[in-house]
């Protein structure tokens, strides 16, 4: 089910040729396939990182991290945690949902350099979102084209300033297309993925242990202590929910929100 962005764009150059009995020829995508085939080119050119997409989970690591990183348990890990949207951007436009990949900005002056300061201080940056408009079992969706364009830009900015240690998981939304799947019907974390991976469900967390090689070791790999979720999800008189806060404790970590964490 899990597709890297590379093999995508080939099997989308892929269709550019076709055999016709012993002779190839090549033939043009239609019009308005170009711009999308193009955009995805673009973003890899730029990309710092790799993407798997999974209808229920979109995760993105660090180009060679699978190769190069493996974990020893001699020192406990310390990982610096945010939510994305209304943590580490806004949206531009000032709209709540982005009006397209090109509209965001940082939460505040402070983000770049806080970030820098914790790529220092922290082993790991990982940035937890829950995205409920993003549809993943298609990975030409504009609503995938445009998040990961998004997210390269920004990582891209990160990449330029050394903050190299950064990872992503965004839990998407469960597509028409499947809602009517059996596996996808229950309502409980434990059943259905796509409910165990939104926070304040902590799919996306365990999943970031799975990719840090650590398993039964859970419990003395990560040091709790130094470990830091920020969301702006906290369950003040403002915010819609508080999902982020609710997550940080499912997990067993300090919380903080992005109005005290970027001062
Ligand atoms: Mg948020």
């Amino acid at each position: 089910m899990a597709r890297d962005i590379s093999s995508i764009l080939s099997s989308k150059v892929g269709k550019v040729t076709q055999t016709a009995g012993a002779s190839k020829r090549t033939r043009k995508l239609p019009p308005s396939k170009v711009p999308k085939l193009e955009q995805h080119l673009a973003a890899a050119s730029n990309a710092t990182h790799s993407w798997k997409i999974q209808p229920y989970l979109i995760s993105c690591k660090p180009y060679g991290f699978d190769k190069s990183w493996s974990y020893s348990n001699e020192s406990k890990l310390s990982l610096c945690c945010f939510d994305l949207d209304g943590t580490l951007i806004n949206t531009k436009s000032g709209r709540k949902f982005a009006m397209g990949a090109d509209d965001w900005k940082w939460f505040n002056d402070k983000v770049v350099n806080k970030l820098v300061d914790a790529s220092l201080t922290y082993d790991f940056i990982v940035i937890f979102s829950n995205q409920g408009g993003i549809v993943a079992n298609d990975p030409a969706s504009k609503s995938y084209t445009n998040f990961n364009k998004k997210l390269t830009s920004i990582l891209g900015v990160l990449n330029n300033k050394e903050v190299k240690n950064v990872l992503l998981y965004a839990a998407p939304k469960l597509p028409a297309a499947l809602k009517k799947n059996p596996d996808y019907c229950d309502k409980s974390p434990e059943k259905n993925p796509f409910v165990r991976n939104r926070k304040p469900n902590t799919g996306m967390w365990d999943q970031l242990m799975k990719d840090l090689s650590i398993k039964e070791v859970v419990n003395t790999a990560v040091d709790f202590g130094s470990s830091i979720f920020i969301g702006d999800a906290a369950g003040r008189k403002k915010d819609f929910s508080d999902s982020d806060k609710q997550f940080a404790e499912n997990i067993g970590i300090k919380f903080s929100t992005p109005d005290d964490f970027f001062v």
